[in-house]
C-alpha cells in the first residue's frame, strides 16, 4: 500500500492566484458539457476506490476511526454519492418546464435551465472529514461548478488524502485543494466565489456568513447541533438507550447530529439507566477502551475541551467517566443533570457525552427543548405516535428522527440541513446538485407574435386600454 501523502499548508501568497485560476477555467465554459462532469464524477469515483486503504488508514490516524465506519459513513458514502448522481445528472440538469403558466403565457415556452452558480469555495469540518468535504464537491461537480476545497486541517491525514485523490483523478484546472487553517481560509475569503458553503461550528459559520455579505456571495451553512431527544413514559427504555447510545458511540460522538442531551419522564429515567448501562456492555463486551470498534477524539485540543466541560458539570456520572489523555479516548458517559443551566445542555459537546434530565411530563419536555435552542439540526423524539407527532408539530429543527437517533441523516439521497442558527440550505442526493445551480427562467418571444404584443407599446390609446 502506498503510504500516506504529507499535509502541508498552501502558501498564503499562492492563493490568490489558485482561485483566480479555477474562476477562469468556469469562463471558458468547459465544465457546462454533461458528459464533462459525469466524467469527472466517474473518475472522481476510481480516484476513491482506488485510495480506499489511505483512506481508511488516513481516518484510523485522524480520528481513530473504526474501518467499519470509514467504509459505511465516508467510503462508500462519497462513492455511492458519485454513482447516484452520474446516473441521474442528465434527469436533474435537463430543463424543467415550469406548471402554473396560464394559457397565453405558453406561447413564450418558458422554462426553467439548471446553471451553474459558478466557481465555488467549499470548506469542510473535521470529524466526518471526507463525507463532509468530497459530498459537497460531488454536488458543484455535478451542477457544473468549478470549486476550491478547504478541507479541515484538524484530520490532516484525510485532508492530505483528498488532496492526493483530486490533483491526481479530476481536472486539476477546475478543482483543487488548499490546505491550512485561519490565515488560509481568511485569504480564501478575500477572493471572490459565486457560493461558499461551509460545514462547521456557528462561531466560524458567522465569520464566514458576514465575509460573504460584503460582497452578496451566496452561503450554504451546515453548522452546529444542541439537538434534543425526548423521551416519554410511553416510550421502549431498551430500544431508547441502544438507538440513542449508538447515536453517541459512533465516531466517539463527534457527530454534529447526535443528540447533545436527553430531556426524560422521571418515570422512565430508572429503567433507562439501567437499559443504558447494558446496552454500553452489549456494544463492548471488553470495554469502550479495549474495543476496534469505538474512535477516538480529534485531537488534544478537542479533548481538553470535553474535559472542562465535563468538570464544569454539576452533574452526576451515572455511567462511564473513564478518559486516558495519551490515547485520546473518552468513554461514553451518562451524566444526570439537575438544571437545564448545565453546560453539558447549554453548550454542545460534539464528544460522548449523553446528559440526562429528568422532566415532568411531555410538555416540559417540549418547553425546555424550545428555550435550550429553537433551532436545532435534529430532534428524537421517542414515545407513542401521538406523542411523537406533538414534539414535531410544537418544535422546529433541521430534521428529525422518530423513535431513533439522527438515523434521517443516514439516508444519503435525502435533502440534510439546519434551519435558523443550525445552518441554512440543504445538500444530498438531488439537493447537492440543487445547491451549486441557478434555476435560471427563461422564456422566447416569438416574432408572429408581435401583433398580440402591440398592446404594450406605447401610445395607449383609448383602444388599446379598453383591450
Ligand atoms: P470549525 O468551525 O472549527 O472548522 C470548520 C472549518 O472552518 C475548518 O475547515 C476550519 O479550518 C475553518 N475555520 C476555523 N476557524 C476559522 C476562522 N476563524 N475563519 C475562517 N475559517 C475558519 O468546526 P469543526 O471543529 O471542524 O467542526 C465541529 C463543528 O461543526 C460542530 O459545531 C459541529 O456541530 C459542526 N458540524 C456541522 C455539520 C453539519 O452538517 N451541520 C457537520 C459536521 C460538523
Amino acid at each position: 500500500m502506498a503510504s500516506l501523502p504529507p499535509f502541508e499548508n498552501t502558501p498564503v501568497d499562492d492563493i490568490a492566484g489558485i482561485c483566480n485560476n479555477i474562476r477562469a477555467s468556469f469562463l471558458t465554459h468547459k465544465t457546462r458539457p454533461l458528459d464533462y462532469r459525469i466524467r469527472q464524477l466517474r473518475k472522481l469515483y476510481w480516484g476513491l476506490k482506488d485510495n480506499n486503504e489511505l483512506v481508511v488508514e488516513a481516518c484510523k490516524k485522524d480520528l481513530g476511526k473504526p474501518t467499519f465506519e470509514t467504509y459505511m459513513a465516508e467510503m462508500n458514502w462519497v462513492m455511492n454519492d458519485c454513482i447516484f448522481m452520474s446516473k441521474n445528472l442528465p434527469r436533474f440538469a435537463k430543463d424543467e418546464t415550469p406548471e402554473d403558466i396560464d394559457f397565453s403565457n405558453k406561447f413564450l415556452g418558458p422554462k426553467i435551465r439548471k446553471d451553474p452558480l459558478g466557481a465555488v469555495l467549499i470548506i469542510g469540518a473535521f470529524n466526518f472529514p471526507i463525507q463532509l468535504s468530497i459530498g459537497p464537491l460531488i454536488g458543484a461537480i455535478a451542477a457544473g461548478c468549478t470549486a476550491v476545497l478547504k478541507p479541515s486541517e484538524n484530520a490532516p491525514h484525510c485532508a492530505a488524502v483528498m488532496q492526493k485523490i483530486i490533483s491526481e483523478s479530476l481536472d486539476p484546472s477546475a478543482y483543487t485543494v488548499v490546505q491550512g487553517s485561519i490565515p488560509e481560509t481568511s485569504a480564501l475569503l478575500e477572493q471572490k466565489w459565486d457560493k461558499i458553503f461551509y460545514t462547521g461550528s456557528s462561531n466560524v459559520g458567522t465569520i464566514i456568513a458576514k465575509k460573504a455579505a460584503e460582497t452578496l456571495t451566496p452561503v450554504t451553512l451546515e453548522l452546529g447541533g444542541k439537538n434534543p431527544a425526548i423521551i416519554t413514559k410511553h416510550a421502549d427504555p431498551r430500544l431508547a438507550a441502544r438507538r440513542l447510545l449508538w447515536a453517541k458511540t459512533i465516531n466517539a460522538g463527534q457527530v454534529c447530529v447526535s443528540q447533545n442531551y436527553i430531556l426524560i419522564d422521571k418515570e422512565i429515567l430508572p429503567a433507562f439507566l439501567k437499559e443504558m448501562k447494558t446496552a454500553l456492555n452489549e456494544f463492548y463486551p471488553q470495554g469502550a477502551r479495549n474495543s476496534p470498534d469505538y474512535g477516538r477524539i480529534v485531537n488534544q485540543r478537542q479533548f481538553q475541551r470535553l474535559k472542562k466541560m465535563l468538570d464544569h458539570s454539576a452533574g452526576k456520572i451515572v455511567l462511564g467517566g473513564t478518559m486516558d489523555e495519551d490515547n485520546l479516548f473518552i468513554e461514553p458517559t451518562v451524566i444526570q443533570v439537575e438544571s437545564l443551566n448545565d453546560s453539558l445542555i447549554v453548550d454542545e459537546s460534539f464528544g460522548p457525552f449523553i446528559p440526562v434530565l429528568a422532566v415532568t411530563d411531555l410538555d416540559e419536555a417540549i418547553k425546555i427543548a424550545n428555550e435550550v435552542h429553537d433551532t436545532p439540526l435534529g430532534i428524537y423524539p421517542f414515545g407513542n405516535q401521538k406523542e411523537m407527532e406533538k414534539v414535531l408539530s410544537q418544535t422546529r429543527s433541521g430534521g428529525a428522527s422518530l423513535n431513533d437517533g439522527f438515523f434521517h441523516a443516514s439516508i444519503p439521497t435525502l435533502a440534510f440541513g439546519g434551519v435558523g442558527t443550525s445552518g441554512q440550505g440543504a445538500y444530498r442526493g438531488k439537493a447537492s446538485f440543487d445547491v451549486f445551480t441557478h434555476r435560471r427562467s427563461i422564456t422566447k418571444t416569438p416574432g408572429w407574435l408581435e401583433g398580440m404584443l402591440d398592446v404594450r407599446y406605447p401610445p395607449f390609446t383609448a383602444k388599446k386600454v379598453k383591450k
